[in-house]
């Protein structure tokens, strides 16, 4: 009876995450996600990993972010019918993550051949709506700290990591008459004392750990206060009854935000002045945050009767396109958030276009912001802004907020490895480019005195022979 297991993305880079435990004759996947950035690891999406999709048994997630579900339509779509088990948050996510995927590819590939740019004639997208509806009638919901047995052997559960609605470790136990294996994968591990989400619960026992290390070389600033710079940030433009433009990710990002600035208006600290969140997937995902307040919360006088609790008093909710098109006709002073968070496309991009070349309003950045991406070319003081094909000169005040990352950095990581005492045999680093993942092995064998190392993409290594 051998126990194998297969790293499959994530390796020596942030996105992808993949892994494949084989315990006797069962085969497992851990985590489906999508490559993202440059286009040398988007084209990973495309191939053929070495394993058939209809050879899998079941899919777990730990999850719902992209990088870390975005491959399940199209492990669908080459075969894969088996079930997917996550939180019953994550699934809700998943849902609506999944689809919107769906849709982004299916645009892209419908651009493609508009635009005849791309060499396979028709450009086909990486997976359809179609797929997408497949893999969410797949997704089965499991409770955290409940065992799942999937043989007479081999079981798994979750256990909250913080980071997101849902986000869990995994952890797998695996048992044969002679010998066992603990495998622990940790998922995306969130922060500690961060608004909205839960902290990281103390890691469980384990022999092998598979561990994130996106922040392993890194510490977050925490010289100012994420309220102390929405407060400089906004304060002006109010006065000068300009506009404020955050964009912010749909899922998670958003409620943050949303949650920080109820709290600075009822206490006085910014007036009240009416904020406008709009994007479907932002209303719909705080819906879901609303849903799960009981496992979720942090301030019981906040969450006390669900989602309205997550705005400040005047706050609209943006749907439809109309709904969207009418905030073009009010003056400041307010605040818009509208997604994506880096300026990439989206409705944020016409609030960009109208506001951007006026100098009482403000834009503020509210993550990291690609090279390459709007976000990051504002932040660097490009005197123009390329928008729907127009040049924009950019007058606004433009700030960027640091202090929200979801990713525990290089002290909150060590925190959670030091939060259990036992040791384990091996700890593998993935989730983190190469620089980062290096320097975290190397404190953490001199710090913690533990094998660390950092696998290849589609290494495998035999737990048990
Ligand atoms: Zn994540």
């Amino acid at each position: 009876m051998t126990l194998t297991l297969g790293f499959h993305g994530a390796a020596r880079t942030v996105t992808g995450s993949r892994y494949r435990l084989d315990t006797g004759g069962m085969r497992t996947v851990i985590d489906a996600g999508l490559f993202q950035g440059y286009k040398k690891l988007r084209k990973l999406n495309w191939r053929n990993v070495p394993f058939e999709a209809d050879t899998v048994d079941q899919v777990v997630l730990t999850h719902a972010h992209i990088d870390h579900i975005g491959l399940l339509p199209r492990m669908v779509k080459n075969g894969f019918h088996g079930n997917v088990y996550t939180t019953g948050a994550s699934i809700e996510l998943a849902r609506l993550l999944l689809k919107d995927s769906a849709k982004i590819h299916e645009e892209d590939a419908a651009y493609a051949n508009k635009k005849g740019y791309s060499r396979h004639r028709p450009a086909l997208p990486l997976y359809t709506s179609e797929d997408a509806e497949h893999a969410i009638s797949l997704l089965k919901p499991v409770e955290y700290y409940q065992w799942l047995e999937l043989s007479d052997n081999f079981k798994i559960r979750w256990q909250p990591a913080g980071h997101i609605l849902g986000a869990a470790s995994i952890e797998a136990h695996y048992q044969t008459a002679a010998k066992s294996c603990r495998v622990l994968f940790s998922g995306d591990i969130g922060r500690y004392d961060m608004p909205l989400h839960i902290d990281p619960k103390p890691r469980a026992d384990c022999d092998v750990l598979i561990c994130e290390s996106t922040y392993g070389n890194r510490e977050h600033d925490r010289s100012i206060s994420v309220e102390d710079q929405l407060c400089e940030a906004i304060e002006g433009t109010i006065k000068l009854k300009g506009t404020v433009l955050i964009p912010a990710f749909a899922v998670g990002r958003t409620q943050q935000l949303t949650l920080i600035l109820r709290r600075l208006m009822n206490s006085g600290k910014l007036p009240q002045v009416p904020l406008h969140l709009d994007s479907p997937m932002a209303v719909s995902a705080t819906k879901i945050y609303g849903n799960h307040m009981d496992e979720h919360h942090l301030d019981e006088d906040v969450f006390a009767d669900g989602r309205e609790q997550l705005f400040p008093d005047m706050v609209t909710l943006h749907r439809t396109r109309d709904d969207s098109i009418a905030l073009n006709n009010l003056r400041g002073p307010r605040i818009i958030i509208s997604a994506s968070g880096m300026l990439t496309g989206g409705r944020v991009l016409h609030h960009l276009a109208r506001l951007v070349k006026k100098s009482k309003n403000t834009i503020i950045m509210a993550g990291y912001q690609a090279p390459g991406s709007r976000g990051r070319d504002l932040l660097e003081g490009k005197p123009t802004v390329k928008v729907h094909g127009r040049e924009i000169p950019v007058k606004a005040e433009i700030r960027s907020l640091s202090g929200l990352s979801a990713h525990a950095d290089r002290g909150e990581l060590f925190k959670w490895l030091k939060s259990n005492k036992n040791k384990p045999e091996k700890v593998y680093l993935t989730h983190g480019e190469p620089e980062s993942a290096f320097a975290f092995a190397r404190e953490i064998q001199r710090e913690l005195g533990w094998k660390a190392e950092v696998p290849n993409l589609d290494h495998k290594v035999k737990l048990i022979s």
